[in-house]
C-alpha cells in the first residue's frame, strides 16, 4: 500500500486508480519488471508507463507561459496548469507558482511544491532581479530611466515607493528592466504613471536563471544546477 500512497500523493490517480495501474502492469523497475503495491523499491527506480516517477516533495519547474493564461488554480479562463500533465495539478503538496505573471504576460515562470524555497524566492530579502522586455505604445520621453532608478516613485494606491529599478531603452518604444520587487501589475503601472501604456510584457529572468531556448508553452524541471544558477 505504501506505493500506492505515494503515487497517488504525486497525482497520478487515485488510490483505486493507481491500484488498477499495477493490476494493468503499468507500474515497473527501471528495468522494465512488473512492481506490485507491496513492493519496496527506491523512489528512482519507479517507471510509469516507461517514463520515471517524478520526484516526491521538492519539485520544482520552469514553464515558458505563453499569453492569455493565469496563474491561478480556479479562473474562468485558461489556466498555466493546463499547459502541464494533470497529475501536476493533483500533487500534494500543490505545485504553486512563485509570484504570478498576468495573463497578457509571457515568459518565465517558476512553480515549486517547496514552500521554503518559494518563499526564499519571492523575498525581498533574496532582492532576485526579475527581467522583463516592454513593449510600449507610445515613444519613451528619455527621462523614464531616471525616474525608475530613483527609488521615490509612488504608484497609486500604494503607501511606499517603488524600490530602484533598473531600466536599459532597447528601442523608441521598448526597453528591459530589473525590478527587485514583485508589486501587482508593476512594470504595467510604471509605465502608465509616466504616461505610457505597456502593449506586451515578456520576462526573460529570475536572478542568474533565464528561460535559455525552452519553446513557448513548455516547461522543464529544475536540477540542482539551476537552483544555484537563481541565487
Ligand atoms: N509587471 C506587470 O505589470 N505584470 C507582470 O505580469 C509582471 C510584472
Amino acid at each position: 500500500m505504501r506505493l500506492v500512497r505515494l503515487i497517488a500523493n504525486l497525482g497520478y490517480g487515485s488510490r483505486r486508480e493507481v491500484q488498477a495501474m499495477f493490476r494493468e502492469g503499468r507500474i515497473t523497475d527501471a528495468a522494465g519488471e512488473v512492481l506490485y503495491a507491496d513492493d519496496q523499491v527506491a523512489h528512482d527506480a519507479i517507471r510509469i508507463d516507461g517514463a520515471p516517477l517524478d520526484p516526491p516533495a521538492g519539485l520544482t519547474l520552469m514553464l515558458h507561459k505563453p499569453t492569455g493564461y493565469t496563474c491561478s488554480t480556479k479562473d474562468r479562463g485558461a489556466l498555466v496548469y493546463e499547459l502541464l500533465p494533470p497529475r501536476f495539478r493533483l500533487r500534494a503538496p500543490l505545485l504553486a507558482t512563485v509570484g504570478r505573471l498576468d495573463r497578457d504576460t509571457s515568459g518565465l515562470l517558476l512553480m515549486t511544491d517547496d514552500g521554503a524555497l518559494l518563499h526564499r524566492i519571492v523575498s525581498p530579502k533574496s532582492a532576485l532581479g526579475k527581467v522583463y522586455v516592454a513593449e510600449l505604445a507610445q515613444d519613451l520621453r528619455g527621462d523614464e530611466a531616471a525616474v525608475f532608478a530613483s527609488g521615490r516613485l509612488m504608484l497609486d494606491s500604494e503607501t511606499t515607493p517603488l524600490a530602484p529599478v533598473a531600466m536599459e531603452t532597447l528601442g523608441p518604444r521598448r526597453a528591459r528592466l530589473v525590478l527587485t520587487e514583485g508589486r501587482y501589475h508593476q512594470v504595467r503601472r510604471m509605465f502608465a504613471s509616466q504616461g505610457n501604456h505597456v502593449s506586451a510584457l515578456h520576462r526573460e529572468r529570475i536572478g542568474g536563471l533565464s528561460l535559455g531556448d525552452l519553446p513557448s508553452g513548455q516547461w522543464r524541471a529544475l536540477a540542482g544546477a539551476d537552483l544555484e544558477a537563481l541565487f
